[in-house]
Parts: structure tokens; C-alpha cells; sequence
């Protein structure tokens, strides 16, 4: 339903993506990862049409992406950033129906949606009214997602969402977006630099360097079966060995 084939992108005549050939797969779950600069957020950024390629096409929905039929898609995309992207001027519940309401929607049909999306993704009832800067980064990120799937996209695209929360809170939400994933059945792509969440959420990894798709597949292919050296010294450079933990008190009495 969505593919990217031959998309390149340079800025000022360097390139922040070679040619790139990519198909996602309904209702999984693809991540891309790398180290920074390599080019994840401009391939996202593509897919959703928020920058024109410089070759190359990018389909969603059988529909080639131009600037006449991007606006119409990307109703279809569900688009959440790193601390949710939020309106400081709007409440949480007011960034969630912006576009519903633009779109002409309801008011009872968007109260609805609200009240259902903000069980879904665990956001307490009062912090629907607050502004962003009243609200916790997790409750940010709750919100950003909230807003991603008011229109329920087949499609969502995530860039860095969990960057920028504490370790906790983070693993939190890794666990209950990958149960929202699971549950909506959505087509997700999500960018992280981080391999164990890559691990966690990925169906599919698509491992970049310098603008380029290193490998596509999954965990255990680059596990198992890397492409090149790059991906084993990726993934061992992200193995931080934590120092040992230490013995229980109990046990050290005994
Ligand atoms: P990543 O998301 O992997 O960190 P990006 O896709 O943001 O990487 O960036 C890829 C390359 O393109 C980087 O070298 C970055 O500096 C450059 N780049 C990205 N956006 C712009 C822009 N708007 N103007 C100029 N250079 C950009």
C-alpha cells in the first residue's frame, strides 16, 4: 500500500538520500534506524510528503504522491515527532481535533473519537484540557498519537517518538504503542536510533548509513545473515554492557 522506488533527496547539493527502493508491509511494523544523519527523517518525511523527492516515486494507496493528490493522502497518514509536535496556543483535546474539525466532522462524532482515543492510549480525562506545556512528556507523546490517529489512518508514521522521555516512562509507552500497533492493525513506520527498540517494534529493520538502505529484514537476518560488517558493528556498538548488578541485601547477609 505504500512503496518508495528510485526516491532520492539532496540538500544543497549534498545528499541526504541516495536512490532508495522500499516496499512496507500492511499492518507490520517497519523501522528504520541508523546513526544520526543518515537520512531516516528525510525518508519519512518523504513518504508523508512533507518534502518533494529529487527522483523517484513514492505510492501510497496505489497513488503516486505529487503536490496535487499529497494533501487528499495525507489525510491518510497518521504523522507523530519526538515530544508529540504539539500547539503550545491549543489544549491537548483541541491539538487532537484540529483536522477533524477543519475537515467539517461532527462535534459529537470528534467527542467521541476523543473520548475513545484517550482510553486507547491511557491519557487521563483532565488532561485533555490542559496545554502542552502542562503536560508531561509522556502525556505529549499520548497526545501526538492521539492526534496521529483521530481520522484512524491506515497508516502511521513515527519519528523518534520516544526520544525524548526518561527511561521509565519510555518503556511504558514502548509497550503500550506495540499494543496499539498490534490491535489497530495499522501500517507503521517508526525511526529510532535506538536498536533495541528497532528489536522491539520492528517486523521488519531497515538498517541506513549515509543516506543509503544498508540491509532490510528482520532482527534475526541481521543477526544472523548480516550484509556487510556495518551491521554487526552497528549492533555490537549498541550493546552497552551495564555493569553488574548489585547482589540482593538479603543474599548478602546469608
Ligand atoms: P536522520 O533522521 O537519520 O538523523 P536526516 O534525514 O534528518 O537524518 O538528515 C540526513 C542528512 O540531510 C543530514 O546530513 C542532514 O544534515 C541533511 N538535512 C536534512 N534536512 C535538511 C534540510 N532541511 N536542509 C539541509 N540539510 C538537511
Amino acid at each position: 500500500m505504500i512503496a518508495v522506488e528510485n526516491v532520492s533527496k539532496t540538500y544543497s547539493g549534498q545528499t541526504a538520500l541516495a536512490p532508495t527502493t522500499l516496499a512496507l508491509a500492511p499492518g507490520r511494523t517497519t523501522v528504520l534506524i541508523g546513526p544520526s544523519g543518515c537520512g531516516k527523517s528525510t525518508l519519512l518525511r518523504l513518504l508523508i510528503g512533507l518534502i518533494s523527492p529529487d527522483s523517484g516515486t513514492v505510492t501510497v494507496g496505489g497513488e503516486i504522491l505529487t503536490p496535487q493528490t499529497v494533501e487528499k493522502r495525507r489525510h491518510e497518514i497518521g504523522y507523530v515527532i519526538q515530544d508529540g509536535g504539539l500547539f503550545p496556543h491549543l489544549t491537548a483535546a483541541q491539538n487532537v481535533a484540529l483536522l477533524a474539525r477543519f475537515l467539517g466532522r461532527s462535534e459529537s462524532g470528534v467527542q467521541e473519537r476523543i473520548t475513545e482515543l484517550s482510553s486507547l492510549v491511557q491519557l487521563p480525562a483532565d488532561a485533555l484540557s490542559r496545554y502542552p506545556n502542562n503536560l508531561s512528556g509522556g502525556q505529549r507523546q499520548r497526545v501526538g498519537l492521539m492526534r496521529a490517529l483521530m481520522l484512524d489512518p491506515p497508516l502511521l508514521l513515527l519519528d523518534e517518538p520516544l526520544g525524548a522521555l526518561d527511561p521509565i516512562t519510555r518503556s511504558e509507552l514502548q509497550s503500550q504503542l506495540k499494543d496499539i500497533f498490534a490491535r489497530l492493525e495499522k501500517t507503521v513506520v517508526l525511526v529510532t536510533h535506538d536498536m533495541g527498540e528497532a528489536a522491539y517494534f520492528g517486523d521488519t529493520i531497515v538498517l541506513m548509513r549515509a543516506g543509503k538502505i544498508v540491509q532490510t529484514g528482520t532482527l534475526e537476518d541481521l543477526l544472523q545473515r548480516p550484509a556487510e560488517k556495518y551491521v554487526t558493528d552497528f549492533i555490537r556498538a549498541q550493546r552497552s554492557p551495564l555493569p553488574p548488578m548489585p547482589e540482593a541485601a538479603s543474599e548478602e547477609r546469608n
